[in-house]
């Protein structure tokens, strides 16, 4: 049987953990307490007793990954972490130091079986999910090394959060802990590409966390092209989604739209795109696509991204055009493990 993750319990499951073993719950607390601080190894636990240390080296693994590449980028102070998993698995997460905090970008999935064509992270299919436990051992392992206190997470790294259900909501449910991270739910982003029956439930959930939907199109010909997930939900049932999400929750929905040159930044599309919203509580995040290698996609330059944006303006759309931050360390979606693996191949 595979080792479970120390990081998916609570301070009551651990310290059941503890009893199980013979010890005094209280043991389970100092667990806790260890995780908490970015204990990587049981073995680092120096206040247990041995025994308990050993048993609990048998049957579990803390979640938290190591640290195998760090990059800071001169521009922002942008941090991209390539993390590797007890099992040798590698995610990327990002730290964004902004005025009001610190966020963290964390990966829900090793890889990603949505398959979009523009994005890194897909390349090579799912790996595995994440547990809840290791998701948020990306916050706790940028928050010790950082040294400041996360303020803001966004599941907004590889894998698709919604494709992965059950962990992402168990995860947002941990980063509440007033014992543990204390992040509350309006500080909280979760990015899907659309999964209509995941968005419902977790609209049903009523949790106060922002939704963001790439939807990169205003027909679905042109989504498919660039999602193959449109083939199996139509903007039309997306919406519909999202206006249920909306109306549940009282939040406002963001939508995404990565503007590539000559798919989707044509006039007609930006007039599609604004009937399509119209009326509806949300705001557009435009982002200029990041070319990966092999996707052939470039950026529109910069006028017509003005004039895409003015569009959806005089619309009354609410737009605001991503910031690109870190620059200089690919700190673009995936690149960093990208290009680790193509090092790594090399060398061998
Ligand atoms: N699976 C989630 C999270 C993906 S990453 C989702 O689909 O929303 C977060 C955002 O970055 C998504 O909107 C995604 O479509 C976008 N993205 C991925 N690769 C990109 C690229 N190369 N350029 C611009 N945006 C990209």
């Amino acid at each position: 049987m595979s080792q479970r993750v120390l990081l998916d319990m609570d301070i009551q499951g651990l310290k059941e953990v503890a009893s199980d073993y013979g010890y005094p719950a209280y043991r389970g607390k100092q667990v806790w307490d260890w995780l908490y601080k970015g204990t990587v190894e049981i073995s680092e636990m120096k206040n247990l007793p041995n025994k308990l240390r050993e048993r609990l080296e048998e049957d579990f693994v803390t979640g938290m990954p190591e640290i195998v590449k760090k990059r800071v980028s001169k521009l922002d102070d942008t941090a991209k972490y390539l993390l590797r998993y007890h099992d040798g698995s590698i995610v990327e997460c990002v730290r964004l130091l902004y005025r009001f905090g610190t966020t963290v970008c964390v990966s829900s999935q090793v890889g990603c079986r949505m398959g979009c064509t523009f994005c890194a992270s897909t390349k090579g299919g799912l790996v595995r999910s994440l547990t809840r436990g290791e998701i948020l051992a990306q916050v706790l392992t940028v928050q010790m090394d950082t040294g400041t206190r996360v303020s803001n997470v966004v599941i907004m790294g590889s894998g698709e959060p919604l494709d992965n259900y059950v962990n992402v909501a168990g995860f947002i449910r941990m980063l509440g802990y007033k014992e543990g991270l204390n992040i509350g739910q309006r500080h909280i982003t979760l990015s899907t590409c659309g999964l209509v029956p995941e968005i419902i439930r977790l609209a049903d959930l009523g949790l106060q966390i922002t939704l963001s939907v790439s939807l990169h199109a205003a027909d679905d010909e042109t989504r498919a092209r660039l999602m193959p997930v449109a083939k199996k939900y139509r903007i039309k049932e997306v919406l519909e989604g999202c206006r249920y999400y909306a109306r549940r929750t009282g939040r406002r929905i963001t939508f995404e739209y990565a503007l590539a040159e000559g798919q989707n930044d044509r006039p007609e599309d930006a007039q599609k795109l604004a009937s399509l919203l119209r009326g509806m509580l949300c705001n557009v995040n435009l982002i200029p696509v990041n070319p990966i290698e092999g996707s052939g996609y470039r950026q529109p330059d910069r006028n017509s991204v003005r004039g895409f944006k003015a569009m959806l303006i005089q619309r009354g759309i609410a737009v605001t055009v991503r910031r690109e931050m870190g620059r200089d360390i690919a700190g673009a979606c995936g690149q960093l493990k990208a290009g680790y693996i193509k090092e790594e191949n090399f060398r061998k």
